[in-house]
């Protein structure tokens, strides 16, 4: 039996960030990171296309907050804690500098996630943390008030344990022994599938701000809106499958978005449509782009409403107009399945967070147990904000394991 004061199980984001964390606090204590494959950090080096998008521009708890549809609440105390400024200088002490870019995701200025790993390894390194690979803990049991691990190489014990393990449906199920309740898991951050005349022919298309709603839901967002080879994708649909993870897999991702691709209301734009009419009757409709739209979605939906590439302004009829108001400003779409964002997903779901004490992140089922990272039921948008999340935790249960010292 291998002993140890504090055993962190999952070499990922958080694991690393609170082991390094407690270690250089507790220069006293023997603390090991168990992970269960051969190499850590895998999601790190794969994350931000390479680069590693460490967190987000946003200053304010009660702003940031806002990105995590599972979390919002009660991440605010944490995040008063520890967040995005606390996180540029952990970094930056150590010799990693971050950029922010101009939507605020925030990247190492190597752009690299190589720079992330090398730092994480050279802390634990430094302050003696034994990163034990190979070893996918089995069984996790109390015994006189210390924790006992079991992997399928080794056992070992230790005074306080961290689950830092991610979306791991097996460690959840040790969980759901040690009494913790699991929110189901779903995906969250993923692409709409629709199959449709209007984008079958214009992939690569942004529409810079639109506003999406799914029908016969309160689900809203508003943002960029990217045609894809398989459908929609962008923020303005990224926000959805987060924020609606829940429902949308209750409908087995099938249900139906209506577009305003001009944000204006339907009867404005008619409005608008019929002034055009009346001043350039003579040009054509498809080439004869308005409100700013990139003029290949422009002629898709000019399409949809029942004109030819050669209708002219002056003579198209009224059904023809309100068509038109109506696909800039109604377009519905039928969403049949989902796809992958840019090979990075999250998971909704986890340790439910009324069992979670947000002070310390530990368990209030059992002393000494703490959680950080995507075990817990948090996740949020794409942008930097679920690293985040894994550095509030992890850097809270470092402090709390350390004021126990
Ligand atoms: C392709 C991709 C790109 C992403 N890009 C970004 C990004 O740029 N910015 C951002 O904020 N978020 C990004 N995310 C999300 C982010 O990676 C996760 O939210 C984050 O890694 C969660 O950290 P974690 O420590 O909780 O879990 P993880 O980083 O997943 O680490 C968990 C670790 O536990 C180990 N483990 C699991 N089970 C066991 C076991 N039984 N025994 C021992 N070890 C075990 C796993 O092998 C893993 O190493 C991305 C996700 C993906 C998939």
């Amino acid at each position: 039996m291998k002993e140890y004061n504090v055993i962190v199980v999952g070499g990922g984001a958080a694991g690393f960030f609170a082991a390094i964390n407690i270690a250089e606090q507790n220069p006293q204590y023997k603390v090991a990171i168990l992970e269960r494959g051969k190499e850590v950090l895998g999601k790190v080096k794969v994350s931000g296309g390479g680069r590693c998008n460490v967190t987000h521009a946003e200053f304010v708890p009660q702003e940031l907050v806002k990105y995590y549809p599972r979390g919002e609440k009660e991440l605010l105390g944490p995040f008063h804690q520890f967040m995005t400024g606390d996180t540029m200088a952990w970094f930056g002490e150590r010799g990693v500098e971050l950029k922010i870019e101009e939507d605020g995701r925030m990247f190492p200025v190597s752009d690299s996630s190589q720079t992330i790993i090398d730092c994480f390894l050279f802390e634990a390194k430094k302050h003696n943390v034994d990163v034990l690979t190979n070893q996918g803990v089995k069984t996790i049991s109390k015994r006189d008030e210390a924790w006992e691990i079991e992997t399928n190489h080794d056992n070992f014990k230790a005074e306080q344990l961290l689950v830092a393990t991610g979306s791991s449906p097996k460690i959840w199920k040790l969980l759901e022994g040690l009494g913790h309740s699991i929110s189901q898991p779903v995906p969250s951050l993923f692409t709409f599938n629709i199959k449709d005349n209007r984008l079958k022919d214009i992939p690569g298309v942004v529409a810079q701000n639109v506003e999406v709603k799914v029908l016969g839901t309160d689900l809203y967002s508003e943002g960029p809106l990217l045609v894809t080879h398989w459908g929609l994708s962008a923020p303005a649909i990224l926000k959805l499958s987060a924020f609606g993870a829940l429902e949308l897999a209750k409908r087995d991702y099938k249900f139906e978005v209506e577009v305003n691709f001009v944000k204006q209301a339907t009867a404005d734009v008619l409005e608008q449509l019929k002034q055009v009419k009346l001043d350039s009757a003579k040009k054509t409709v498809f080439k004869f782009p308005q409100f700013d739209l990139p003029k290949r979605l422009w002629q898709q939906l000019v399409l949809a409403s029942e004109m030819t590439e050669d209708s002219r302004w002056g003579d198209i009829n009224r059904n023809q107009l309100e068509g038109l108001a109506g696909q800039l400003t109604q377009a519905v779409f039928k969403v049949d399945g989902k796809s992958t964002f840019k090979e990075e997903f999250v998971t909704a779901g986890g340790v439910d967070l009324k069992e979670i004490n947000f002070k310390t992140f530990e368990s209030k089922l059992h002393k000494n147990l703490y959680l950080a990272g995507e075990v817990i039921n948090i996740d949020a948008v794409t942008g930097g904000f679920n690293f985040q999340n894994a550095w509030t935790g992890a850097y809270i249960v470092s402090k709390a394991i350390s004021s126990k010292a």
